[in-house]
Parts: structure tokens; C-alpha cells; sequence
């Protein structure tokens, strides 16, 4: 029996057990939570990023809402939340950038699979609208894309998320009324079948 006096060693097999891992994203699927998913932890010791990534993964992770002075330089340069240096100060002292020891740094990793699981996203997404939206959304990218050159402040993965962003609110149907705006404009000074077509 398991309440035998000073017997703490099980002998029944545990009872609950979880069948699959603890996912963030199973009952909450909101944009918040996909941003802070995507959060690239770096300029920090391992300890540090496993802490940082634990709470990203329990939702326990706050982000900060304005930029935090460093205690290195003192400039208001800290933008990742439990991180108390900034990043120039981080690298220049060769510490880590949250717990301030001069530990072996972990560099944010490359973007590359996160892009690519963005991508599989934009591409499920795009394939669950009807065909009409679908198409004034490949518009959309391709004006973004073109914008994008230009404009080199926004990297890839922000541009990605602003995408996955548009695509969700033509999915739910909200700011329909701005996407046909959007078509009329465009189909007036194009026409319907050019869209593997490259302009500049
Ligand atoms: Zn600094
Ligand atoms: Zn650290």
C-alpha cells in the first residue's frame, strides 16, 4: 500500500501520466504567443538561455514593453526581457548578458528552421482560404516583398509574422473591407493574370 508508514518507495506504477508533451500553443494560439515562441534567445550563458526558454515555454515569459537601461553602459539599450545588459555591452565584455558572468556565450540561432516552420504555416494558412482571398493575399506578399527591398529596418521573420498576420485577419474575415480596397486598387492598374509576372 502507498500509505504504509515510511514506505517511500513506490510500488504501483504512476497513475497520470502525460501521453504527449506540454505544448504552449494546444489551447492558446493567439499571435502574442506565436511572437514570444519565435524568440531567438542569445547573448547569454547556456544556464541563462535554458532559463529564458523555459519560461518562453511555460508562458511565464514577459516581455518588456520599453527598453531597459543596462547596467553596463547605462543607456536605455536593453530590448530582451531578464536580460540586464545590452547586447553591445554583452559582447564587448564577453559576459553574459543576464546574470553578468563571464561565462561562454550563446549566440541567438540562426533564424533558418524558424523561417522555414513560418513558411509551412503561411503555406497551411493560405491553403485553407477560398480562392478569391488567396489570391488578393499572394498580391499582398508580393507588394510586401517589393516594399521590403527598399526598406531593409524589417528583417525577413518580422515581415514573415506581419504576413501571418494579415493572413489570420483575411482568414477570420476582419478587415475584408480593406483587402477589397485593396484588390479594386490593384486591379486597376493591373491586370488579372499577372501575377507570376515580376515588375519593377
Ligand atoms: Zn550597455
Ligand atoms: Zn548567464
Amino acid at each position: 500500500m502507498s500509505s504504509q508508514k515510511g514506505n517511500t518507495s513506490r510500488s504501483r506504477p504512476q497513475k497520470h501520466k502525460n501521453r504527449t508533451a506540454f505544448k504552449n500553443t494546444l489551447h492558446d494560439t493567439s499571435q502574442r504567443t506565436k511572437i514570444i515562441n519565435s524568440i531567438q534567445v542569445g547573448d547569454v550563458c547556456v544556464r541563462c538561455k535554458e532559463i529564458i526558454e523555459w519560461k518562453i515555454k511555460y508562458k511565464k515569459y514577459k516581455p518588456l514593453t520599453q527598453p531597459r537601461t543596462c547596467v553596463k553602459c547605462g543607456s536605455k539599450a536593453v530590448k530582451q526581457a531578464y536580460h540586464v545588459m545590452c547586447s553591445a555591452c554583452g559582447k564587448q565584455s564577453g559576459k553574459c548578458t543576464k546574470c553578468c558572468q563571464s561565462k561562454t556565450i550563446v549566440e541567438a540561432e540562426a533564424t533558418e528552421t524558424q523561417q522555414l516552420k513560418l513558411d509551412n504555416e503561411l503555406k497551411d494558412l493560405l491553403k485553407s482560404l477560398p480562392e478569391r482571398k488567396r489570391r488578393t493575399f499572394l498580391r499582398y506578399m508580393n507588394r510586401k516583398e517589393k516594399d521590403q527591398e527598399d526598406d531593409d529596418k524589417k528583417t525577413a521573420s518580422e515581415n514573415r509574422e506581419d504576413l501571418l498576420d494579415k493572413l489570420n485577419t483575411l482568414k477570420l474575415g476582419e478587415g475584408d473591407d480593406d483587402f477589397d480596397d485593396f484588390l479594386d486598387e490593384e486591379e486597376d492598374e493591373d491586370s488579372d493574370n499577372n501575377q507570376s509576372e515580376e515588375e519593377s
